[in-house]
Parts: structure tokens; sequence; C-alpha cells
């Protein structure tokens, strides 16, 4: 009975509490539970992995290479999924790995930076932006960078540009807008996957920063991974988690490497004959099931409401898909036009929907972003109560 207690007390939480009709529904942040629906099927037990007591002890994973602490068995799936998918080039790129993208965003910025004792490097993004780039580059107050913020706006020749693509918070393709003078950009492609957008090239930046979390939904895992042209940037990025958290949890990179691995392997296994409608073992597709039916009732609700628009539907031909298709973003970039509701995020407050506010992404405050991902019945009680807001 002890025992039983013991191993009782080590079971993973259940994350967030369920949610009935007359729940507080929390839309703010791009919690991926959206996902958990796919991997408690078949493939689930496909990414299982278990580590004995004895093993993933030592700090190193491979001594001599350029990120000792990256288990290559990640770097192996990392590359072979780029490939399955066509999303990027990863030949002839360093491969690093960080606690999330949100590292690496981190060690990007440091390795840009200029050494010595030269003006901080300024950090800006077009409008609007990723509300996390001016919050983690200015929160140490660093004298190395600080956010410098609409890039649109930014007149100078050193800056590091951030450019997030698709979009967070509205989905739109991006593409650098700075490009003169000493300034560099860094590719953040959390969303550059086919449940989301069309695959219209391999993107082949000299940055490009890529995350399990809105890959494959496990944010929890806390695991990105970076693709890196030049070698001196790749290994100051690498000094970077050194300094910051001595290397990227072993554990995390081998669940990591699994879980890609099962996807990969998933696409290898051709579908039988008349099971075409079968996405158990497809993750891009379920995920992108998902975000069709998910829009339509999001615009269902739009159009039903009166009061609200959304950004146009982007169509583009996929070569993953093989197939033009339209993009479905991640969160919903909503914007109210009723009169006198200039405090939008307030305004779904008090109809209990929690939302995050346009001010936080450097534009304004008729327009929330909303995130796409969360559970099924989170989402059917958010279109629900939007579709009666006249
Ligand atoms: N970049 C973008 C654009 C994101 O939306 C997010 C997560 N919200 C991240 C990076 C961070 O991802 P991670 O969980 O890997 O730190």
């Amino acid at each position: 009975a002890v025992r039983k207690k013991a191993e009782a007390e080590v079971a993973p939480s259940s994350g967030k509490p369920p949610v009935t009709k007359d729940s507080i529904i929390n839309l703010d942040h791009g919690d991926p539970t959206m996902y958990e629906a796919f991997w408690r099927g078949g493939a689930g037990e496909r990414a299982t992995i278990v580590i004995p007591g004895w093993q993933t002890m030592s700090y190193f994973s491979d001594v001599g290479s350029l990120c000792w602490f990256l288990e290559p068995g990640l770097e192996r799936e990392v590359r072979r999924l780029h490939r399955l998918v066509g999303n990027a080039v990863a030949d002839g790129y360093h491969v690093l790995v960080g606690t999330g993208s949100t590292q690496l965003f981190q060690a990007a910025l440091y390795a840009l930076s200029p050494p010595g004792p030269s003006a901080p490097m300024n950090v800006v993004s077009p409008a609007p932006y990723y509300s996390s780039y001016p919050a983690v580059t200015d929160f140490l107050k660093s004298g190395l960078y600080r956010w410098a913020g609409d890039a649109k706006m930014f007149d100078g020749d050193t800056y590091v540009e951030l450019v997030c693509s698709p979009s967070n918070p509205d989905g739109g393709i991006r593409e650098a807008v700075l490009k003169s003078g000493d300034g560099v950009a860094v590719h953040d492609l959390a969303y550059y996957w086919p449940q989301y957008t069309p695959i219209t090239s391999a993107a082949a930046h000299d940055i490009m920063l890529f995350t399990v979390s809105k890959c494959t939904g496990h944010a929890g895992t806390r695991l990105g991974w970076a693709l890196v042209k030049d070698r001196a940037v790749a290994q100051k990025m690498s000094k970077f988690i050194e300094l910051n958290t001595i290397g990227v949890s072993k554990d995390s990179q081998l669940r990591a490497a699994k879980i890609l691995k099962a996807i990969t392997d998933g696409y290898d296994r051709a579908p039988a004959a008349g099971d075409d409608d079968d996405d158990s073992s497809r993750l891009f597709h379920f995920a992108r099931r998902k975000m069709v039916s998910r829009w339509a009732k999001l615009r269902a609700a739009v159009a039903a409401s009166g009061i609200f628009t959304l950004p146009d539907e982007l169509p583009g031909h996929c070569t993953f898909a093989n197939e033009t298709v339209s993009a479905y973003p991640p969160f919903a970039w909503l914007r109210c036009g009723k009169e006198g509701v200039d405090d939008l995020e307030g305004y779904l407050r008090e109809r209990k929907i929690i939302s995050r506010g346009g001010g936080k992404f450097g534009a304004d405050g008729r327009v929330v972003r909303i995130s796409m991902l969360d559970t099924d019945e989170a989402f059917a009680i958010f279109v629900d109560r939007l579709a009666a807001m006249n």
C-alpha cells in the first residue's frame, strides 16, 4: 500500500481544469492541447519511451561536437522530419537544441550582439509582432541588446529583425522588412508546418527556429531546435545554452526524438487501400482536419454575430499536400467593429473569454489574439458565446 501511494505521487498533473458551459474560457496562451486526441490514439503508444534510473545521467551527449549536449538521435529525427515535410533546408546547417525555442531565441540575440562595449543591439519586428519578443528581450535589461519596437518604424543600420512566419498573432506570411546595413534576421518558423499553412518552399534562412510545442503539441516537453548556417554563430548560441542551463534535458530530447520519429514513421507507413481518411498515424492530416473544422466554425460564429471581422483566407500550393490549400492559422486575430468597444480584451473578459489584447503586439485595442489550439470543449463554448454577441 505504501508503494502504491508513492507511485501515485509521481503521476503527471492533468494540466488545466476541465471546462463547463459557464466556465471562464482561457484562450490567451497558445496551449496546444488540441493535439492530445491524436496522441491518445495508436500514435501515442509508438511515441512512448521508458528511461531506466541509470540512463541519461551524464551532462554530455556528443563530446567533441559543436553542440555537445545535443542527442544524436534527436538531430537525426529533426533532419528526417524536415526532409519529409520539405519546410526547411537542413543539409549544410548546424542543428542546435534548446529548452523550447524561447531559449534559442535568447541564444540568437546573444550570438548576434556585438561583443565589447558598444551600444546595445536593436531588436525589432514588424507590428503586429509576437508579444514575447519585447518581453523576453528586455526582462533582464541586458547591456547587449534592447527592444526597439516595430521594424517598419525603425531607422538604423545595426539591428536584429525577428521574422515570424506564419505570423503570431495574425497568421500572415512574412519576409524581413529591413534589408539595409549590418542587420541580421532571425526566422521564427514555429508555425511553418502543413496543418497551419501551405508549405510553398523549403526555407533556407541563416537562423531558423522551430519547436515541438506547435509542431506536435508537446509544449510541456520544452524542446525547440534551431537550424543555423554560420558555424561561428552556432558556436556562440551553443555557448549561451551552456552558460544559461548547461545544456538541455536529455530526457526531453529523447522523448522529442521518439515523438518526431513516430510522426515521420506514420507517413512512411503507406495507408492501406481505402484507408485514405484514416489520420490516426498522420499527424499533419489530423491537425489540418481539426484546423479546417475550427476555422469553419469560427467564421460561421463571426458571421452570426455581425460585430467581428477576421483576416481573409490565404490559399497557396502546398508541396507537402501536393494541392492548393488555404492557411488555417493557430491564432484568430479578431477585430471588433462595434461602436464603443475600444478595449476588446476587456469586452470579451466580461463575457468570460480570456484573450490577449492588440496592445501587447504593437496593435490597437479593438483587436485581440485568440488561440485556436485549445481543447474541443473550450473551443466549442468559445464559438457559441461569440456567435451570440451583437
Ligand atoms: N515562437 C512563436 C511564434 C510562438 O508562438 C511560441 C509559443 N507561443 C514560441 C516561439 C515559443 O515556443 P516554445 O514553447 O518552444 O518556447
